[in-house]
């Protein structure tokens, strides 16, 4: 977990409509490293999921500047799941999760038998030929992050992919998704509101400020785990530390 993988510079990013502009990045700058599992919070409209959209490169920066260290210098490959991650209820699991797969022709023989292995693996080997109706909120998600990771990418953009869960739910599907995602060693941004989720499964977390967004604080997360268990950071001596000092510089953002 040495080298940056993206490297983001001075971003800077304007919304224009007929009501005028909105200022929603200046000078933002950050980097996630290889391996990484970044969470991002900060307040509400403040310019997290345009910090998404533009790494993804569905919207170009107006200043500043993304560089990507993928392999070969090659830019690494970009998987997006965002809060309602749609399965289509007109395909089953199987259709659903090798869609992506289809669409780029690469539903090779080699690659069928991998999404095969990952829906064994993530207890979803059952449910292959049902509707997405007839499965869980969690199993849902994971199955839509197997959609995801069927492509292979190097980097995981999460935007805020366990917010239409309830409580309960969420803390299992959470801690589930951050065990597949290190399994596959996924380099991951993970949006988040959820303070807790963002000390428990991430590596690093960044703070940002109110729009025009800017990092205002990070904190490395470094949590003794008392067991393995889906809770066990939540356990943490640490955890209530970090938690505290976050919702500090959170809560001076949102006052
Ligand atoms: P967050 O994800 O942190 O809640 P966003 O990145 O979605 O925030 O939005 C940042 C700011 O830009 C907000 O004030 C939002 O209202 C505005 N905004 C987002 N998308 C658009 C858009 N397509 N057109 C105009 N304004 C937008
Ligand atoms: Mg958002």
């Amino acid at each position: 977990m040495e080298s940056d993988l993206v490297k983001i510079d001075s971003l800077s990013f304007s919304y224009h409509t007929l009501n005028g502009e909105t200022r929603a990045l200046e000078n933002l700058s950050f980097s996630v490293k290889e391996g990484e599992f970044l969470a991002i919070v900060g307040p509400s409209g403040c310019g997290k999921s345009t910090i998404l959209s533009l790494i993804a490169g569905l919207m170009e920066p107006e200043s500043g500047g993304i560089t990507f260290y993928g392999k070969n210098g090659k830019k690494p490959g970009i998987g997006y799941m965002l809060q309602h991650d749609h399965l289509f209820e007109w395909r089953n699991i199987w259709q659903n999760v090798t869609l992506g797969l289809e669409i780029q022709h690469k539903l090779t023989a080699e690659n069928k038998e991998k999404v095969k292995k990952m829906l064994d693996d993530y207890g979803l080997a059952g449910f292959a030929y049902k509707r997405p109706g007839e499965l869980s909120g969690g199993m849902k998600q994971r199955a839509a992050l197997i959609r995801t990771l069927a492509l292979e990418p190097e980097i995981l953009l999460l935007d805020e992919p366990f917010s239409a869960l309830d409580y309960q739910t969420r803390l299992t599907v959470s801690a589930d998704i951050a065990r597949i995602i290190r399994a596959e060693k996924k380099t991951v941004v993970l949006i988040t509101h959820d303070l807790s989720e963002a000390v428990s499964l991430a590596d690093r977390v960044l703070v940002l400020s109110k729009r025009p967004a800017y990092v205002k604080a990070e904190f490395s997360i470094h949590l003794t785990l008392p067991d393995d268990s889906l809770l066990a950071a939540r356990k943490a001596p640490e955890y209530s530390e970090y938690f505290n000092q976050i919702w500090e510089e959170l809560s001076d953002e949102t006052q």
